[in-house]
C-alpha cells in the first residue's frame, strides 16, 4: 500500500524543448510528450509536498499541475535549469507568511546566497521578496509526513542529491553513481533517472548509460529523464526494453 505521489512536473533538459532556435521537423510537436519543461518532480506525501527543483517554468509547472502547498524544497544542484524559478516561491512565502524551508547542500547554499542575494536582504515594510530559509541536506529527511532518504551522486564535477521514498527512486542529473548511493538503490519498484540525450555527455548518463545503470540495479520500472529533443516519444518508447519508459511532463508515479 503506498503513502503517496511522485509527479514529474518536468522531464526536459536544460535547454527545455522545444528549444529556442531549433525547428522541428513536422509532426514533432504535435505530440504534447515532445513538450518537456525543465526538470523538476514533487513528491505528494499523506501531510504534505516536498519540491524538488526550481526551474525558470516553475510558476507554470506548479499552476497547470495544481498544486498549492508546499511544505518545503530540496535543491538537488545549483544549475540555472534547477534553481532559477526559485523567485516564484516568493508568492508562497507572501500566501504563508513566513519563509520557505529550503533543504540544499552547504555548497549549493552559497550558490543560493549569490543568486539570490536579495532575498537575503532587508527591505521596508510592504516589499515582498522571497525568504529561504535555508537548512543543511540530512540523511533521512522527514517531510509531508515520507521518509525520505537522501544520497549524493557526482554529475561532472558538481555534487547532485537524490531521493529515495519507500520503492521509488529519482536522480536527476548525473554522470556517476557512487557505491555508497548504488546500494541504496536496490529493490526498487520505480526508478527515475537521468538519460539526457543519444551521445555521450561529460556530466550526464546518456541513453546507453542509462540503460546499463537500469539494468544493473533492476528496478521493477524506471523512467528516463532530463530528456533533450533526441527523443520523440512515441517512436523511442517502441524500442526501449521491457520496463523501462520515457518520462513526461504530468506523469503519476505512486510510491
Ligand atoms: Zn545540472
Amino acid at each position: 500500500m503506498g503513502i503517496g505521489t511522485a509527479v514529474i512536473l518536468g522531464s526536459g533538459t536544460s535547454n527545455g524543448v522545444p528549444m529556442l532556435g531549433h525547428v522541428y521537423p513536422p509532426g514533432y510537436l504535435d505530440n504534447p510528450k515532445n513538450h518537456r519543461r525543465r526538470a523538476s518532480i514533487l513528491l505528494q506525501g499523506p501531510t504534505g509536498n516536498l519540491l524538488i527543483d526550481c526551474p525558470p517554468e516553475l510558476r507554470l509547472q506548479l499552476t497547470d499541475a495544481g498544486i498549492y502547498d508546499i511544505e518545503a524544497v530540496l535543491i538537488s544542484h545549483t544549475h540555472a535549469d534547477h534553481v532559477m524559478g526559485m523567485d516564484d516561491l516568493r508568492s508562497i512565502c507572501m500566501v504563508t507568511g513566513k519563509p520557505i524551508t529550503v533543504y540544499a547542500r552547504s555548497d549549493h547554499q552559497v550558490d543560493i546566497k549569490r543568486i539570490f542575494e536579495y532575498a537575503f536582504r532587508e527591505f521596508p515594510p510592504g516589499v515582498v521578496v522571497p525568504r529561504f530559509d535555508l537548512i543543511e541536506v540530512p540523511e533521512l529527511l522527514n517531510v509531508g509526513g515520507m521518509e525520505i532518504r537522501t544520497f549524493v551522486v557526482d554529475h561532472g564535477k558538481m555534487k547532485v542529491v537524490g531521493v529515495r521514498v519507500n520503492d521509488f527512486a529519482y536522480i536527476t542529473d548525473v554522470s556517476y553513481i557512487p557505491p555508497e548511493a548504488e546500494e541504496l538503490l536496490y529493490g526498487l519498484d520505480a526508478f527515475v533517472v537521468d538519460g539526457v540525450r543519444y551521445k555521450p555527455h561529460p556530466n550526464h548518463f546518456n541513453f546507453d548509460q542509462a540503460l546499463e545503470c537500469i539494468a544493473k540495479l533492476k528496478p521493477k520500472r524506471a523512467y528516463l529523464t532530463h530528456l533533450s529533443h533526441d527523443y520523440d516519444h512515441d517512436v523511442t518508447r517502441r524500442n526501449l526494453p521491457d520496463g523501462v519508459d520515457l518520462a513526461y511532463d504530468g506523469l503519476e508515479i505512486a510510491f
